[in-house]
């Protein structure tokens, strides 16, 4: 025996830890709320749980490596070729890709600061340098800075739009204006986790920029609007070029059947899923007016969260809540994300930011 352990890559050194959201511990004599990691409240449809059920007396095979039902419901339902698409293991799978295809030791990826707490990690296991282009005062994508900030290494530039954990979305005149801004040879990705919860018109559809620009590339989930945040499974629209490295990088097996067939019944009830999206978008409306209500200053979101800016008292208002029976996601010394959940939970949280507010 030696005292010597495996030489690991000195850049995992850099790496934060994914936080992931805090479930709600369960309490005798009261509910308790998840609002802390983005998810839809609703479980899957009935349809969706029969049909997905069915793939369990296949777990001794090895799913559908191409995906090829699920590929050919998206290129139908989105109109776009099969060659443009490419399914992973969640969005932040597909992500991980793009990172991996684009870039490596010595390049830049630039994204917003504060946004998805995932693009730093998947920049630095790449090996490429994080360049953090912060918000606006009003919490948004700063796309002018973010375009000063492209340099010859910078390889790939995420924009996260809603952005997590602000809720703020860029709008078309803005967003294309930045992306006549950027190289052709650098890859812009629209993280469009949130596109279903989106109801302000001006603010693009992604599918329509990628369209017209061989450079930029879409993806979505089917973990937020979809509900099926267990399974794992997201997809990304991309030219030729982009989407075929993502399949060559893609984990092998990744998607399993149980999350494919899930996917395609899913597509198939979008009518009823995204009915359930529209009550929660009414949710946000009456939180968000609540909240401004009560004296909040709270940026519009256009996501399935809202964005507290609580600064130096931002554990103090999670703890507040979490003795309250709901728990939110703070980042210590910025702000709370809370997911739009549960009318009760909703209400819930409402009453903490009341209180809170007038010191009680
Ligand atoms: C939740 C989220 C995702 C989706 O992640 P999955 O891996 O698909 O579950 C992607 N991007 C952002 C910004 C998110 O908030």
């Amino acid at each position: 025996m030696t005292d010597k352990t495996p030489k690991l890559r000195d850049v995992l050194d850099g790496i934060p830890t994914y936080k992931p959201g805090r479930p709600a511990a369960a309490e005798a004599g009261r509910t308790t709320y998840k609002l802390s990691s983005n998810e839809n409240p609703y479980p899957p449809l009935p349809g969706v749980m029969e049909q997905t059920l069915a793939a369990a007396g296949n777990f001794n095979r090895y799913p559908d490596m191409a995906c090829t039902e699920l590929m050919a419901e998206l290129s139908e339902r989105f109109g776009v070729p099969l060659d443009h698409v490419a399914t992973g293991t969640g969005s932040v799978g597909i992500a991980q890709s793009l990172v991996q295809s684009t870039a490596g030791e010595g390049d830049e990826v630039i994204y917003a600061w504060r946004s998805f707490e995932a693009y730093p990690i998947i920049t630095r296991i790449a090996g490429a340098q994080p360049v953090q282009v912060p918000l606006t005062e009003g919490d948004v994508h700063d796309l002018d800075a973010m375009a000063d900030a492209i340099t010859d290494r910078t390889r790939l530039i995420f924009v996260c739009n809603p952005n997590n954990p602000t809720g703020t979305a860029v709008r078309r005149a803005e967003l294309e204006r930045f992306l006549d801004r950027v190289p052709s040879d650098v890859l812009i990705v629209l993280d469009e986790a949130y596109k279903e919860f989106v109801r302000d018109p001006e603010v693009p559809d992604g599918l329509d920029l990628y369209r017209q620009r061989p450079n930029v590339c879409v993806l979505r989930t089917f973990s937020k609007a979809y509900g099926l945040a267990g399974l794992r499974v997201g997809f990304a629209v991309a030219h030729p070029p982009v989407a075929a490295a993502l399949r060559k990088t893609a984990v092998p097996f990744g998607v399993s059947q149980l999350a494919q067939d899930a996917a395609v019944a899913s597509l198939r009830s979008e009518d009823e899923l995204l009915g359930r999206v529209g009550s929660l978008v009414c949710e946000r409306k009456r939180v968000l007016e609540g909240l401004a209500g009560q004296g909040w200053n709270i940026p519009d979101s256009q996501a399935n969260f809202v964005w507290l800016r609580l600064g130096e008292r931002t554990v103090d208002f999670a703890e507040a809540c979490e003795k309250a029976g709901v728990i939110v996601r703070p980042f210590p010394g910025e702000g709370v994300r809370a997911t739009i959940g549960e009318t009760e939970a909703n209400d819930l949280l409402l009453r903490v930011a009341e209180e809170f507010r007038s010191g009680r």
